[in-house]
């Protein structure tokens, strides 16, 4: 139990099933923060719909827990990239719609049906294989098509767009429910290729319903289109780094009211006071500059710390700012705290709050020369993830 009456589940990591994890690294989730979050893309967006993106283990936040978080915030789906990841959500107990982002192979058609995905599509290879399993089960399956308006990844390009519908026409196994496409540069505020993408998408969805397609649902918005492009919300927008309160890139940091949902939480391990000079971690690259007290904390680069946050970030201990000193380690980082005596034990913030203070996802992503994205998913299946809220009472 948490203060003021929340509850508090603690997921073991897979290095000690089961086990009470003996180590103090810890990353806590606060599922009322992403509860925060969708409901305010929610009443940005509407009446456009919100789908939560719990890809990658729920951007490395736990894709179950995120799941049923999102979906009582009135998140109307959810989205995953992979097959696999829509049957853990399926073995979890979530039975919320669940949106397929990418094709797998033919092969896998079969097992994208059985853990009830919508499917998206773009080949006529895994259409076909589609269109099969909807034949056998004797009931058509539902798919949403996807447009290469500009991305230049996947979806069908503007040269096939005709000759795919054409196929697609033939098979009414195949139910098209929903047309969408993918911004390439809408985290970049004002980058003109996003209202060329827009553009082309409606010219997609014209010829679609010229030939008779009538889709009930048109999406295109990511989070950086969803905070600040109301023309990309359409029916429906795809929610991923902002549910989790990250900005998508640094000039959208502070766009929308946005609750960070994770802490990444440590404690001293082992502190001594040495002499002006000292040479510390791997390489030697950097010395003491005068005489005080170094920590040691567990947890490195094995667990998701970026090596190049060597020398280059910050830490908070006792409500202070402290800087990362020398090379990060597999296991272990060291934190400069001058004359600020430490002592074993002494709560270590590395994303989050303390006191006054505060280190943001962002922070460690400008760092570390790279985005947000990359370092909740960079974060490592080592660290165990604790839930925390105050308003849902929430189950396993
Ligand atoms: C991951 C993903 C999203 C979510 O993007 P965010 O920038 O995290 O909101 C949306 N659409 C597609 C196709 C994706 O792959």
């Amino acid at each position: 139990m948490t203060e003021a009456g929340g509850t508090e589940h603690l997921v073991t990591s897979p290095v000690q099933p089961g086990a009470r994890p003996l180590r103090p690294t810890r990353a806590e989730i606060d599922l009322d923060a992403i509860a925060h979050n969708v409901r305010e893309v929610r009443d940005l967006v509407a009446p456009a719909e919100v789908v939560a993106v719990v890809k990658a283990d729920g951007y490395g936040h736990g894709a179950a827990p995120v799941a049923r978080a999102a979906v009582r915030a009135g998140a109307t789906g959810l989205a995953v990239a992979l097959v696999e990841e829509a049957e853990e959500l399926r073995e979890a107990g979530v039975t919320a719609p669940i949106l397929l982002l990418s094709e797998p192979s033919p092969e896998a058609a079969g097992r994208a049906v059985t853990a009830g995905v919508v499917p998206t599509i773009y080949s006529v290879d895994f259409s076909e294989a589609l269109r099969k399993e909807a034949s056998q089960q004797g009931q058509p399956i539902r798919v949403h098509v996807k447009a290469d308006t500009g991305m230049g990844r996947v979806g069908v390009p503007r040269s096939e767009w005709e000759s795919f519908l054409h196929v697609l026409r033939a098979w009414p196994e195949l139910e098209v429910e929903a047309l969408w496409t993918h911004l390439a540069c809408a985290d970049i505020p004002g980058d003109p290729a996003v209202v060329t993408q827009l553009d082309r998408f409606d010219e997609f969805i014209q010829i679609a319903r010229k030939q008779g397609f009538q889709p009930s649902l048109v999406h295109a918005a990511n989070s950086a289109a969803a905070l600040t492009l109301e023309r990309s919300h359409r029916d429906a927008v795809r929610l991923g780094i902002a549910m989790y309160g990250c900005p998508p890139s640094a000039d959208l940091a502070g766009v929308g009211d946005l609750r960070p949902a994770l802490r990444l939480v440590t404690e001293v391990a082992f502190a001594k006071h040495i002499e002006a000079g000292t040479p510390v971690s791997y390489g030697h690259t950097w010395r003491a500059p005068h005489e005080g007290w170094l920590a040691t904390l567990p947890i490195g680069y094995a667990d998701g710390l970026p090596r190049l946050l060597s020398n280059r970030a910050e830490v908070l201990v006792g409500g202070e700012r402290r800087p990362l000193v020398g090379t990060v380690c597999m296991d272990q980082i060291l934190v400069w705290c001058g004359e600020q005596e430490v002592v074993l034990g002494d709560e270590v913030v590395l994303i989050g709050r303390q006191g006054l203070e505060e280190i943001s996802v962002q922070d460690w992503a400008n760092w570390a020369r790279t985005i947000t994205y990359e370092i909740v998913t960079g974060l490592g299946p080592r660290v165990p993830r604790v839930y925390r809220s105050r308003s849902l009472e929430h189950e396993k």
